[in-house]
């Protein structure tokens, strides 16, 4: 195929073979965020460049180099989403919806789009869930969303593979004292930093705790450390955020060189992380941004939020093997019809087992075959039960109702009974 008819690299196809477990996840997770009092929200997948560049902050790698922006027809320029917190603060100002200390818990779901090299659990084209939450200043509300996920890792069964680590950055003024305290030790040991810090230095000075690259990790070691130029507000904020995770039975780790790649974080920032994954090991991330609103032009609005990347959440129920069983059954029962007039009478009879049991997963042979190829299909369908309507069962209005995984014989099952026989052997979902 030529290369301009493929799918873009980064971009992929989720195919009908993995969209049980997708929708399994996501499922989950909505279930989850109903329960827990939060309420969907859905932002356009395109907005005004400007957006991102004055909420996620213009010397930040998704700002710099990830962004996917091209002009409009009218000349504007416009970025399909890297993330989903800007457009949720642009959607909630722009309605008016958080004026007057209104609190709001929401969430949102959809594709994001960064210019990545693509890798195992890195794409171009991928999938978060987010929560947002305004209003809401207390350290009870980023406990809240942390418990939501742990409660989530549990029901998924990946409690054991995930690790959270914890970190506080302060309010702006004591971040913005403690970086000038950084640059100052980094640039008196410029020549041992490597060039992509040396870069950050002057660009986005906190990223450079960021580093992968062992002998700035050295240097770092030394440094001035963020959590000693804490201002007292952000100090018991973030006190009080482990308390509850203590009480709650939360585990957690204090990574105190956890900064975030995006510029709008204040006090708490978190991470799921994992090691299932190699390299792409961040499951799900947030933190506070108390700031942003009024950084976007409204009233001061306390905010707090993650994104989790289902891609990743989804390798991982793969990897550790904790995919539901039920998914791999699409169907509950198979209707093999033969003959014209049997056809027929077998849609008139699945719209009326339907009408009566809505949640039947009921599938019609589709085209003609001969019995063995209907019943091959009936077997590779997945369906526990299979139904045979031929002329010999219309004459008589009634189906052959044989079970296809070994539990007991076929019988015959009036037509004006199938319905109620087939709600006592289908376990419905
Ligand atoms: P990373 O450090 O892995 O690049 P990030 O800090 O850029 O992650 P966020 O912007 O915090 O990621 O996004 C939240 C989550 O979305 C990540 O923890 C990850 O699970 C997922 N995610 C981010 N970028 C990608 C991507 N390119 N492909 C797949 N998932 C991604
Ligand atoms: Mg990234």
């Amino acid at each position: 195929m030529s290369k301009s008819l493929q799918a873009i690299r980064g971009m992929n196809d989720i195919l009908p073979e993995q969209t049980p477990l997708w929708r399994y996840f996501e499922g989950t997770v909505a279930r989850l965020l109903d329960n827990y009092g939060y309420r969907q929200i859905r932002m356009p997948i395109v907005e005004f460049t400007e957006l991102f560049k004055r909420s996620i902050g213009e010397v930040t790698d998704i700002v710099e180099k990830e962004m996917y922006t091209f002009d409009d027809r009218n000349g504007d320029s416009l970025t399909l989403r890297p993330e989903g917190t800007a457009a949720c603060v642009r959607a909630v100002l722009e309605h008016g919806i958080t004026g007057g200390g209104q609190v709001q818990k929401l969430w949102y779901i959809g594709p994001m789009f960064r210019h990545e090299r693509p890798q195992k659990g890195r794409y171009r084209q991928f999938h978060q869930i987010g929560c947002e939450v305004f209003n809401l200043d207390g350290p009870d509300i980023d406990a809240e969303l942390i418990v939501l996920t742990w409660r989530l890792w549990g029901e998924l069964g990946i409690r054991d593979a995930v690790k959270l680590e914890l970190n506080s950055l302060g309010t702006a003024e004591a971040r913005a004292r403690y970086r000038d305290a950084l640059v100052e030790f980094l640039s008196a040991r410029l020549e041992h930093l490597d060039e992509d810090s040396q870069r950050r230095l002057k660009t986005n000075p906190l990223r450079v705790l960021d580093t992968k690259n062992p002998d700035t990790q050295a240097v770092l070691v030394d440094a001035p450390k963020l959590a000693d130029y804490l201002d007292d507000e952000s100090r018991v904020h973030f006190e009080g955020l482990k308390a509850r995770l203590d009480a709650a039975g939360i585990p957690y780790v204090i990574n105190p060189k956890l900064v975030r790649g995006l510029d709008y974080y204040s006090k708490t920032v978190f991470e799921w992380v994992t090691d299932k994954l190699g390299a792409q090991g961040t499951v799900c991330a947030g933190g506070r941004y108390d700031g942003l609103v009024e950084q976007m032009g409204g009233k001061p609005t306390p905010g707090v939020g993650f994104a989790m990347g289902i891609e990743r959440l989804v390798l991982m129920l793969e990897a550790l093997d904790k995919v539901p069983e039920e998914l791999s059954r699409q169907v509950d029962v198979y209707l093999c019809a033969f003959g014209e007039a049997a056809e027929l009478a077998a849609l008139t009879l699945s719209e009326r087992v339907r009408d009566q049991l809505p949640n039947l997963r009921l599938q019609i042979n589709a085209g003609a075959g001969s019995f063995k190829s209907q019943f091959k299909k009936a077997d590779k369908s997945g369906a526990l039960y299979a139904l045979i309507l031929g002329d010999d069962e219309l004459a008589q209005q009634v189906v052959g109702f044989k079970p296809l995984r070994g539990q007991g014989e076929q019988q015959s099952i009036a037509w004006d009974a199938l319905a109620a026989h087939l709600a006592t052997c289908v376990v419905q979902g």
